[in-house]
């Protein structure tokens, strides 16, 4: 029940007792300040204020998205009420507009639940548990333990948990130096690590595990801490009223499985690629995809296909090496068969524009063969599939998906039919037989996985100054964006 409702129940009880109708002015709701929650509604729209960064809110292909900026977007679709995302500068200006009078009512921006911000803010019930890591280059000496610290040349955000750990560590290591910066990003922090500029910073395992697929160098020392628990919060003077509710819903997350999702998406980079993948994907990002980024973009826009995607294919299958061979034959930058490279006119598969060129051509002509009632996203995933198991037994696995009573038309339950192309059991009842579906669902993941990672790497907003810088990507990304270029509000 609501402080008010409460509220207006003891009038009641009190009135009806005493009769006294006098005070029936001074129980009615015109002097009952509404909650914030009611507010919120009878405005219909939750203003929340974040961070810009992969890890909590951007603009990709589609528009706005970010690990924060979709779970706030589901809790705002909950209350019923439109969203208003303001991004902040830096943590300091963050607290500081959540406190205002007219300021944002609620912050979803990736923050530890400290103790030295219990005078800011309430924070939520958690929604991640994360751990402070203190990040060294790769070739310098591991830093083990804190004792190590005092001597090297420390960048922090400013006013972030990790500051606040840090001032807690100088109490016991008085020689420890380190500073803050309110004009960088998580990201910053890493690139300054990974290119030696300082010798350590600290972030929390969630955003070095979204990161590390962009940085080769960066390494994990040690945990400085526990385990801490990420929150949403309202300001410090707040009525309890949204926080409730945002209580209530993030419980409903963690229950449906909406956060573990979420989290495997964002977070799960390395889960999927592995420590050393995510290294080796941001060592090629930087040494080879600049050689063949344009010849993507132009191959893919003859197609009518993303660039992104493209490129993404082109790593699963060469890791852009256009040489490459395996033993069944197929060959170069897209690994085509002999079959398909001269049914899409390519005459040398070693040659990079032909195989990409080819590879466009080849999947495009998959997207438009499939089945008119699949529609995009999972159109593309299909299409994936299909390149790489072919149409005929993707059809099986439909076919499956549909006697289990799933939907033959969407990714997710077709996946969830592929490793049985497998197995004999299933195998022997459908039309082409077997087939290695297991090795298709990974081939869609990991190519998704780039796609994602590709995509932030070129998001709009960011590429301006791709352009001006004459530079690709890596360090392009590293730089904090220029705030008049973010998403506008
Ligand atoms: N989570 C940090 C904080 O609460 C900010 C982001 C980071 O450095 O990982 O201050």
């Amino acid at each position: 029940m609501s402080v008010q409702s409460m509220f207006r129940l003891r009038c009641g009880q009190w009135l009806l007792a005493t009769g006294l109708l006098l005070l029936l002015s001074g129980c009615g709701d015109a002097d009952v300040p509404p909650t914030t929650l009611e507010r919120v509604k009878e405005d219909g729209v939750l203003r929340v204020i974040t961070r810009n960064s992969p890890a909590t809110y951007f603009q990709d292909r589609n528009g706005e998205t970010g690990f924060e900026y979709e779970l706030v977007k589901r809790f705002a679709e909950d209350l019923g009420v439109e969203l208003q995302i303001e991004t902040a500068e830096n943590l300091d200006d963050l607290f500081r507009r959540l406190n205002s009078p007219n300021g944002p009512q609620l912050s979803a921006a990736g923050l530890v639940a400290s103790s030295g911000r219990q005078s800011q803010a309430l924070f939520s019930h958690a929604y991640l548990e994360v751990t402070p890591q203190v990040i060294y280059r790769n070739g310098t000496p591991r830093p083990s333990n804190s004792r190590d610290l005092p001597g090297k040349h420390i960048v922090v955000l400013k006013g972030s948990s990790h500051a606040e750990q840090l001032a807690a560590l100088q109490l016991q290591l008085p020689e420890l130096r380190y500073e803050e910066s309110d004009a960088v990003e998580v990201v910053d922090l890493l690139r300054m690590v990974d290119e030696g500029a300082i010798d350590l910073t600290l972030v929390d395992s969630n955003e070095l595990a979204m990161n590390q697929v962009y940085f080769p160098n960066v390494r994990v020392g040690f945990d400085l801490d526990e385990a801490t628990s990420l929150g949403w919060a309202v300001a410090a003077g707040e009525d309890r009223s949204l926080l409730d509710e945002v209580n209530t819903f993030l419980d409903k997350a963690q229950q449906n499985g909406t956060l573990q999702r979420l989290k495997e998406r964002y977070y799960g980079h390395v889960d999927v690629l592995g420590y050393v993948g995510a290294y080796t994907f941001a060592k090629h990002l930087q040494a080879r995809l600049p050689r063949y980024e344009k010849t993507f973009q132009s191959e893919a826009k003859n197609q009518g296909l993303d660039w992104r995607l493209l490129a993404a294919m082109g790593y699963q299958e060469s890791l852009w090496q256009p040489d490459a061979t395996s033993k069944t034959g197929v060959r170069g930058l897209m690994m085509l068969t002999q079959n398909t490279a001269q049914a899409m006119g390519v005459v040398n598969r070693l040659d990079a524009r032909q195989s990409i060129r080819g590879g466009a051509k080849y999947i495009a002509l998959i997207k438009q063969d499939l089945p008119a009632d699949i529609s995009e996203p999972d159109r593309t995933w299909f299409a994936l599939a299909a390149y790489n198991i072919g149409i005929a037994h993707l059809g099986d696995a439909r076919k499956l998906a549909k006697a289990e009573g799933l939907n033959p038309n969407l990714w997710l339950d077709v996946k969830k039919m592929l490793p049985r192309l497998a197995q004999k059991k299933w195998y022997s009842k459908t039309r082409y037989g077997y087939a290695r579906g297991g090795e298709t669902v990974h081939f869609v993941q990991n190519i998704r996985r780039y796609y994602d990672i590709l995509t932030w790497v070129t998001q709009p907003q960011l590429e301006d100054q791709q352009v001006a810088d004459r530079q690709l990507h890596v360090p392009a990304i590293n730089k904090t964006p220029p705030k008049e270029t973010l998403a506008p509000l």
